[in-house]
């Protein structure tokens, strides 16, 4: 078996398993599976720009993280421009919050080909290279341009949108005909490998071919949908971790001598995860349905991210104007509607407090896969499951079909929908978690890297790609 090169804009720390995500956890497994390799990418420090800096190597068993610091103005113009402020917004559908500058765009070009220099001499010929998100686009390219032979496959964990939104992009053309030096494309779901199809089509004059092969640009690549999954073992057993539980139980004891009900939420504090309406339709709820007042509590966990993106300080303002008015207007002296969290919590606590929450609340405007979803349903105790509320607009809704789907800019149906998942008899929310928790644990994160990988190891070889 060939070894495997994982190249991502941010390599995760693999010594500290508790705070893992996904990613790291799935990337360490995928680098054991196959008896060792690489993990290759920044290590999230800044430098002076202009200062020169060898890359780090660390061991971890059999895996090497190689590791590259970031100069201030590639962190400045790369990673908070032309990655968070350009390309994501510009695929979560938001051309409205897009900040673009030429600078930006000649960083992007810059620092993938920084990454393309660093990485090549590390290389062996039989290595497969698989290459991870949108601030990677170009580095198959540069690889290409360097002399690459190797296998590359390209995952994007981020939607894909429709070709009038990409075509937004500055230099779109040049963006869509770089990803063709892959040999092949992931996309989290069949909508996002659809909207690709289409820009291939239209924009490129390509064509679509049978088993996800595309010719355009001269070349020909093949796009399939992935969807990525969790650990959902894993996860089920942190959930009834009892270090974690203990706090949590208590609590959740309480509450239900009290006969309450828990909504939670956990979500980076990102415009793209619809936080705003979602405080509103719990408002909703309360107006709607006031049998829920003092009995339904929102819990609402959002950690910081890109907070020197200016946007994101704009949402954090909006939400902590919304809880202050939420509980102004309904707090009392033995009760508080919403806990609004805003800061980062311990995943053995998340798996604990979501398996103590009746609901499970995730209304994303627009998300990859959202594996908060698939956590939700994993860590519920099958017996006594509680429900998920889910939105159409996330990866996660084209699996979940037993989820209650809601949309996301639409309140009143949100608040309906909560006092639904408040209220649904044992029975079903036993049939539709048996439902749900099948698939996650069918299609968890073991098998997502495997079909991956398998797959791009029966892709043609990749001589004559540029
Ligand atoms: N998470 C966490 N602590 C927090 C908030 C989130 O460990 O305080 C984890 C969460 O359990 C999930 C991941 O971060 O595994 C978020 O993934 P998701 O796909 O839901 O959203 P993303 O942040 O990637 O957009």
């Amino acid at each position: 078996m060939s070894r495997l090169v994982v190249v991502s804009n941010r390599v995760a720390d693999l010594s500290n398993t508790a705070q893992a995500g996904g990613l790291a956890v799935a990337m360490d497994e995928a680098l054991k599976s196959r008896g060792g390799g690489i993990w290759f990418g920044w290590n999230g420090e800044t430098v002076a720009s202009g200062t020169r800096v060898p890359p780090n190597r660390q061991r971890m068993g059999n895996v090497s993280l190689i590791t590259l610091p970031m100069t201030k103005r590639d962190y400045r113009d790369y990673y908070a421009g032309f990655s968070n402020s350009v390309l994501w917004p510009l695929l979560h559908y938001r051309l409205d919050l897009i900040e673009y500058k030429t600078v930006f765009l000649n960083a992007y070009k810059r620092v993938n080909r920084k990454f393309a220099n660093a990485l090549v001499p590390l290389l062996k010929k039989t290595d497969t290279i698989w290459v991870h998100d949108y601030h990677l686009f170009p580095l198959g390219t540069a690889l290409r341009a360097l002399g690459c032979k190797q296998k590359i496959g390209f995952f994007l964990h981020i939607p894909f949108p429709p070709p009038d939104i990409v075509t937004a992009a500055p230099q779109h053309e040049w963006l869509i005909r770089s990803m063709f030096s892959y040999d092949l494309i992931g996309f989290q779901t069949h909508t996002d490998v659809a909207n690709f199809q289409h820009y291939v089509v239209e924009q490129a004059g390509g064509k679509v071919h049978e088993d996800g092969i595309l010719k355009a640009f001269g070349t020909t690549t093949i796009a399939k949908c992935f969807p990525i999954g969790i650990d959902a073992e894993k996860f089920q057993l942190l959930s009834m971790d009892d270090d974690a539980q203990e706090q949590v139980k208590l609590q959740s004891m309480r509450q239900k001598l009290l006969n309450r009900k828990t909504i939670i939420g956990v979500d980076r504090l990102d415009y793209s995860k619809g936080l705003p309406d979602k405080f509103r339709a719990f408002e909703r709820l309360l107006e709607l349905y006031p049998e829920h007042v003092k009995k339904a509590t929102f819990m609402q966990i959002a950690p910081p991210t890109r907070s020197d993106v200016e946007v994101y300080s704009e949402i954090r303002v909006e939400l902590e104007t919304l809880s202050g008015a939420i509980n102004g207007r309904y707090a009392d002296f033995n009760w508080v509607p919403l806990r609004y969290i805003h800061r980062s919590i311990e995943r053995k606590t998340l798996a604990a407090l979501f398996r103590h929450s009746e609901v499970g609340f995730v209304s994303p405007l627009r998300d990859g896969m959202n594996l908060v979803a698939k956590e939700y349903v994993a860590a519920q105790n099958e017996a006594d499951p509680g429900v998920l509320i889910l939105s159409k607009f996330a990866g996660a809704a084209e699996e979940m079909h037993e989820a209650l789907i809601i949309n996301p800019y639409d309140v009143d149906e949100m608040a309906n929908t909560l006092n639904k998942a408040i209220t649904m008899p044992l029975a079903e929310r036993r049939n539709r978690h048996q439902a749900l928790s099948r698939r996650v644990h069918e299609n968890d994160i073991t098998a997502w890297h495997t079909d991956f990988l398998n797959t791009l190891s029966a892709t043609p070889a990749a001589t004559g790609k540029t």
